[in-house]
This record gives structure tokens, sequence and C-alpha cells, in this order.
């Protein structure tokens, strides 16, 4: 067995994570379309290789950190297609339970097991190796996949089928979106009456409307005006889009989800993809006419 992993994405959450692999001793060979995210790996330790396809010659367990289902696609047929030395790729990217059956069937053709391992954390637990990791595909296979997941912090094992652990990291993100909405809307409300957002935050903090956007999202982001929690509004757009047209698919309606995505695509349309996901908190403020800032 190669000693060499495999990293295809080294963006802001495949750099981190890769650079916890490297820290660990492993060698790792990565590749990303961007040559900057290149550099950077190089610069932590990594090895650059190509593309996908010669990332697969070179390791036995590829990870991917990507953007779409689209590209989680592609690049799961180009290491289908490489040949090489890789025996199981594992998906830490948040992109559904669609795309990751299909991939599991292409890579399985030629023997190279797949695993779906989205995560949840944000840069700070993909720094830090305190991800929660949900993890679905082969449990014969699973055991050296998870002694490589410790590096990323907790595993949660789903179930043998592909796609599994993908389905339970879209409602987990489905409901993080929705917190920081209904959150939003909260928050403008009472700041708008005249309240402290400090006094606020703190009452719902220890009340029973506590959530991860009041314990997390606002004081760290939306008080200081910083909008640098570190996840793009195109990526929770992304993952809640999936999430309705997966529940959809599967005969589940998500009539709150719904409005929670009809936010998403109007802070998306204003803010950008690339801007941070608490900017949705700036939609509310500017049809009220307030600001919640320290
Ligand atoms: P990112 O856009 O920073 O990183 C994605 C990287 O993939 C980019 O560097 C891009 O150049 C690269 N890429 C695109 N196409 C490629 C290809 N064909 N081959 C090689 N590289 C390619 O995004 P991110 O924030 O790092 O998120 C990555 C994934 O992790 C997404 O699916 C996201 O939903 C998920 N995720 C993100 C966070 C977060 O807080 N940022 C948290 C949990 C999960």
């Amino acid at each position: 067995m190669s000693d060499t992993l495999g990293f295809v994405g080294l963006g802001r959450m495949g750099a981190l994570m890769s650079k916890r692999l490297l820290d660990a001793g492993h060698r790792v060979v990565g590749c990303d379309v961007t040559p900057e995210a290149v550099a950077a790996f190089e610069a932590n330790g990594g090895t650059a290789a190509a593309d996908a396809a010669a990332v697969a010659r070179q390791a036995d367990v590829v990870f991917l950190s990507l953007p779409s289902p689209p590209i989680v696609g592609e690049v799961a047929a180009a290491i289908a297609g490489a040949g090489g030395t890789v025996r199981s790729v594992v998906d830490v990217s948040t992109t559904g339970p669609s795309v990751a059956k299909r991939a599991a069937a292409a890579l399985g053709e030629q023997g190279i097991h797949w695993f779906d391992c989205p995560v949840s954390g944000g840069l700070k637990g993909a720094r830090e190796g305190t991800l929660a990791c949900m993890v679905s595909g082969p449990k014969a296979d699973y055991e050296r996949i998870d002694e490589l997941l410790a590096c990323f912090g907790k595993r949660f094992y789903v179930g043998d089928g592909a796609g599994l652990a993908q389905v339970a990291k879209l409602a987990n993100n489905m409901l993080a979106a929705a917190a920081m909405v209904v959150s939003s809307e909260a928050m403008v409300m009472g700041v708008k009456a005249g309240i402290d957002p400090h006094v606020l935050l703190d009452i719902f903090n220890a009340s029973t409307g506590r959530n991860s956007a009041t314990e997390d999202k606002f004081p760290r982001s939306v008080l200081p005006g910083t909008f640098d929690f570190g996840f793009h509004t195109g990526l929770s757009y992304k993952d809640v889009r999936l999430c309705i047209d997966e529940a959809e698919a599967m005969g589940v309606p998500m009539i709150a989800g719904a409005v929670v995505r009809q936010i998403l695509a109007a802070t998306n349309a204003k803010y950008g993809p690339t801007s941070d996901f608490t900017s949705i908190v700036k939609i509310t403020e500017d049809w009220a006419g307030v600001e919640v800032r320290g």
C-alpha cells in the first residue's frame, strides 16, 4: 500500500485539512485549479500534481474538497479513469446524496471505495481538528479511513449506503441557515425597538431562543461588523437548494426551508456568492432601516 495521500481541492477548507494531514506526518499530493491554492499547499509541505488523475496515480486514499456536485462528478470520473494505486476516495465536500451515489457507482466499477464524509465546524474546526465528520461508505474498509479522519475531528459513522452522510449534512446546514435567518429577524426587531444587541443576545443565549447563530455568528461576525465567519453565501445557498431538492425528490415537503432558500437567494443576489453568509442579516436590516452592531 502507498503511504501517500491525495487531496483534490485546496481551497479554504482543503488548505486547512490537507495541512492537518501533512502536520501528522503523511506525504500528501494535491491539486487545485487555482495556482495560489497550490502554492500555499506547497508552502505547507505538500507535493503538487497536475490534476486529479495525477493525484490518483500516486495515492492510496484521495480526499476531495470541492465546491459543487458537477465538479465532484467530473473529478470522480477522472479518478475512476486514472488507474494507479488509489483504493478509496473520501469526499469531504457538501454536495448532496445524488452525486455521491453516482460517484460511488463509477468508482466501484474500478474497485475503488467511495466514502462521503461531509464535515461541519467551519474554518476554525478545520484548523483545530475539531470538525464533526459524518461518514458513509463500506464498513469493511472503514478502519483505515477512520484513522485518517481522526486528523480532522470527531467521526460519526452513518452507514454503508453512499450519500447517507450527505443527507445528514444537508439537514444540518438547513438548520444552521434557518437559525441565521430567523435570528436576524429577531435581532433586527429588538434593536429597532431600542434594545442593546449585546443584552438581547445575552437574553437569547440564557433562554429558549439560543441557537448556533445567537451563540456564535452574531457575537463573532455581526455585532463587530466584520462579516468574517468564513462561510460563503454561495455555499450556504447551494446547501439549502440541494437540501430542498433532495427532500422534494424523497417526498418530504420543506415549506419553512423554502423561505430560508429565498432569503439566501436575496442575500446572494445583493451581496454576491463570495460574501460571508452572516450577510443574511443585512437583508432584514435594509428592510427595517436599522443595523445590528455592537
Ligand atoms: P473553496 O471555494 O474555498 O474551495 C474549493 C476549491 O476547489 C477551490 O480552491 C477551487 O479552486 C477548487 N477546485 C474547483 N474545481 C476544481 C477541480 N476541478 N480540480 C481541483 N480543484 C478544484 O470552498 P471551501 O469553503 O473550501 O468549501 C469546500 C467544500 O467544503 C464545499 O463543498 C463546502 O460546502 C464544504 N464546506 C465548507 C465549509 C466552510 O466553512 N467553508 C464548512 C464545511 C463544509
